[in-house]
């Protein structure tokens, strides 16, 4: 699973500029789950070729009382959470008690530890670096994270501790998860290790036990009428059926992994409930993280007509940003609509995977403009002349025409939609791209 990076220091040393360098997402998620306290960021990060999850704090300060316990808890959390930690400090205000308070914290921690000075930009920084030596935590690392300075180098170092696991894991991706890769995620108690059971446990659907999927391994491949999948078993359903053990806490980090990890994710949601900023942030996340996207809305049994129709204008009204994406109304307990899954997953696979020929995009293009053809621009006709696929996962198109600039998003949307329709396009946006030679 992708390694996990957080960010711990004192408030003010950077780690929120450094945060958003590292991620650039549009959905941070926020730790507001239940039993959960809000003051963690996680994010997807991103730094050349490494992929890796961050989590931002909101610091541990030093005051009168000595440290505010809120925000220390928040990061003694994250840093539990983390492969690795960033501990930053302040290059321009030198050592600070409350700098030596968190590094005794770290030192008990045994994660593998780096010490960034950031703010060097500007300033001396051999002059900036010795105050922290004092520290006893090996090897400094300058930073600038306001300037994207020294971001790149640190985390070439950092991810080096993860190269053989990384290595492992697609070896693990590659020997034993078989066909597309599906990863169940939602908040606690909405049914996803019922829904993991339920897809496992359908009739003609062999679980292999390969050699070198271990017990605890969180693939799980599996065949269903002939065809290959992977279930990304984040809820640990497999090891619980042999360890009777309480229900493993719910964690973001095992979320983020299991998106980064998937294909296609299934969002599950309670019916009972309303939806909550948490569903839609992470329906975002997944969007992000560019993986396809299918909606179950479960718990569906025994509702009554009123309920149900409550919570579809629920849908409606708070789905709204993601009408490509299928939703199913299903009952993981009972097994209702359970079977009827696996063909969106497979479309909204073929959509973010699919291949098209500057041909068949092209001929899409202008039958488009014949039915429809854009407006005039200062007395001249905007032409649309030809498209082809800029990439894919997600989807991307680029057309190719005159004064491309001016063309008003009301046909641009028309565009979308009618490439959609056509090419059958589930679960995932498609971004298109105007190219004007004049
Ligand atoms: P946080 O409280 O640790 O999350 O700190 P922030 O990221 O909010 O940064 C605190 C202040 O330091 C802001 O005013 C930033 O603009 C500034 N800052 C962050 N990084 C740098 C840097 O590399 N150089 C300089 N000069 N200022 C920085
Ligand atoms: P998880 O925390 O998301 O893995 O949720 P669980 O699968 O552990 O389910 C939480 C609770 O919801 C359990 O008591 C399940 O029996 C119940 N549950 C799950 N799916 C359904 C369903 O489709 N209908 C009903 N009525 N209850 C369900």
């Amino acid at each position: 699973m992708i390694p996990v990076i957080a960010l711990v220091g004192r408030p003010n040393v950077g780690k929120s500029t450094l945060f958003n360098q590292l991620t650039r997402s549009r959905d941070a998620l926020v730790a507001d789950y239940p039993g959960l306290t809000r003051d963690r960021k996680y994010g997807d990060g991103k730094a050349g070729e490494h992929e890796f999850i961050v989590i931002d704090t909101g610091g541990i300060s030093g005051d009168e009382q000595g440290i505010d316990e809120h925000m220390a808890r928040q990061s003694l959390l994250a840093i539990e959470e983390a492969d690795a930690v960033l501990f930053l400090v302040d290059g321009r205000h030198g050592l600070n008690p409350a700098d030596e308070m968190i590094a005794n914290h770290l030192r008990r921690s045994e994660k593998p530890v780096f010490l960034v000075v950031n703010k060097t930009d500007g300033i001396n920084e051999d002059i900036a670096l010795a105050d922290f030596y004092a520290l006893g935590m090996g090897e400094l690392y300058p930073l600038a994270a306001a300037h994207g300075k020294g971001v790149r180098s640190l985390i070439d170092t950092v991810m080096e501790l993860f190269a053989e696991r990384i290595a492992e894991m697609r070896d693990q991706i590659e020997f034993n998860a078989k066909g597309i890769r599906i990863g169940v995620v939602g908040r606690p108690n909405v049914g996803k290790s019922t829904l993991v059971n339920r897809m496992l446990g359908e009739e003609r659907v062999v679980v292999y036990d390969m050699p070198g999927t271990t017990r605890d391994s969180v693939y799980i491949p599996y065949k269903r009428h002939d065809k290959d999948y992977t279930l990304i078993d984040t809820a640990g359903v497999r090891r619980r059926k042999h360890v009777k053990e309480a229900v493993e806490k719910f964690s973001i980090v095992k979320t983020l992994q299991a998106i980064q990890d998937a294909n296609v994710v299934i969002c599950v949601i309670d019916s009972h409930e309303d939806l909550v900023e948490q569903d839609l942030h992470m329906i975002g996340y997944v969007l992000d993280a560019g993986r396809g996207l299918v909606i179950a809305i479960n718990k569906w049994d025994g509702l009554k007509k009123e309920d149900r129709e409550h919570i579809k204008k629920e849908v409606e009204r708070r789905l709204g940003f993601v009408p490509y994406a299928k939703v199913h109304y299903i009952s993981a307990l009972h097994g209702t609509g359970v079977g009827d899954l696996y063909d969106t997953i497979e479309e909204t696979y073929e959509s973010c995977y699919a291949k098209w020929s500057t041909n068949r995009l092209t001929r899409i293009l202008e039958d488009a403009v014949s039915e429809h053809q854009p407006p005039m621009v200062k007395g001249r006709r905007i032409k649309l002349r030809y498209a082809h696929q800029g990439g894919s996962n997600p989807p991307r198109i680029v057309v190719h025409g005159n004064q491309t600039d001016a063309l008003p998003g009301s046909y641009k949307r028309y565009l979308e939609n009618k490439f959609r329709t056509v090419l059958n396009i589930t679960g995932t946006p498609i971004s298109f791209e105007f190219k004007s030679s004049d």
